[in-house]
């Protein structure tokens, strides 16, 4: 059986019309279940019995499971949601001024095997598909019973290693009568798979982009993410300038702060340097510690000067609050402790 999730509006039309229906049925669908929150397709009432039966009988609109829920003191919740093959997977919402943001998986495990990260821990089993990536969405609205405004795909996983469902989710969910969450509400981080940066800067829908540094050299970075050995910085500089010059987005770089590795004042010396002339801001990301490796936290006053030297330097900078760390709402640690037991 398909599960309705899974269906971009032109994907659905396409099937309507090949069960002998009218593509039109395909807005008055969305409209029921993104908008409305109908789940039962007898209550439609301006869908005909014929589609009805058909749908019924062909189609699901199930969300997930919920294995379990746990929140944090500062109002994050992090889900472990249980696919349909027995994998866990991760989503955490946090809450802000703004309203409510989620931290999409892309991937059940990750192989890109960056050296402090825990999603790399477990290899990829699979790529999600485009439903398992919307009904993280629908799963949680409809368990907080309240409308999420901003999306990261940030959880586990590399988003452009399962790019062409990564494509067709962020289809569904911006969509006007799908969840009608805005392109510039929608940000994709990827470590950088630097063809997909381009084929990225041509898609129709211009969301916020985010890549991985972490270090502002190749020697550096090789040393903590092998992607850097196919895709080296210069290969993604010069992706990130074409991704701006094409989609006038300012793109995010993200550079956690490991402690003695990359968070020295001559390491943010280089980054300036790398990344001058850029339309962008580096978002410095306190490091979450997984017990498995051996790298540190930077403290945080180390950090602010690493900042502050950033700032110095004309570049745009956040260092970025932590949130939910007490339940290691950081990257894909909670799955991995799971499995293991
Ligand atoms: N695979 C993509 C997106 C998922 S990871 C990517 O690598 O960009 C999202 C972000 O979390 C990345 O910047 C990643 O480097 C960072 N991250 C991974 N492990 C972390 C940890 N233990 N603490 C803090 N950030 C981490
Ligand atoms: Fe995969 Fe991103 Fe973790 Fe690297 S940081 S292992 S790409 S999830």
């Amino acid at each position: 059986m398909k599960n309705f999730y899974g269906y971009t509006i032109e994907e659905l039309k396409k099937y309507l019309v090949e069960i002998g229906q009218k593509p039109y049925n395909a807005d008055q669908l969305f409209k029921w279940v993104y908008e409305q929150k109908v789940f039962d397709f007898n209550k439609m009432t301006n869908i005909s019995k014929v589609l009805k039966v058909e749908l019924e009988a062909n189609m699901s609109i199930n969300d997930l499971e919920i294995h379990t829920v746990q929140e944090s003191t500062d109002g994050t919740i992090k889900y472990l949601f249980k696919l349909y093959d027995g994998s866990l997977i991760e989503t955490v919402v946090m809450s802000n001024d703004y309203g409510k943001s989620i931290c999409i998986t892309s991937q059940v495990g990750c192989n890109m095997g960056c050296s402090f990260c825990a999603s790399g821990l477990l290899k990829k089993k699979r790529d999600l598909e485009i439903f398992e990536l919307v009904s993280q969405i629908t799963t949680a609205e409809n368990h907080l019973q309240s409308k999420i405004s901003n999306v990261v795909v940030m959880g586990i996983g590399e988003p452009f290693d399962n790019y062409d469902n990564v494509i067709d989710f962020i289809k569904v969910i911006n969509y006007k009568h799908g969840l009608q969450i805005g392109a510039r509400h929608i940000s994709v981080s990827t470590s950088g798979i630097v063809p997909r940066i381009y084929d990225y800067a041509n898609e129709e829908i211009k969301t916020n982009l985010a890549i991985s540094l972490h270090a502002p050299n190749d020697r550096l970075r090789t040393k903590i993410m092998k992607i850097n050995k196919s895709y080296p910085l210069n290969d993604v500089i010069n992706a990130s300038k074409d991704y701006f010059s094409k989609t006038k987005r300012r793109i995010t770089f993200e550079y956690i702060l490991l402690k003695g590795v990359n968070d020295e004042i001559k390491h943010a010396n280089e980054l300036s340097d790398l990344i001058r002339g850029i339309n962008a801001y580096v978002n410095i990301i306190p490091y979450n510690p997984v017990s498995e490796f051996d790298y540190k936290k930077t403290d945080e006053r180390r950090a602010s000067i690493f900042y502050s030297q950033l700032i110095k330097r004309g570049i745009n900078a956040t260092l970025r609050r932590e949130q939910g760390s007490d339940i290691d709402a950081a990257c894909g640690q909670l799955r991995y402790k799971n499995e293991k037991s």
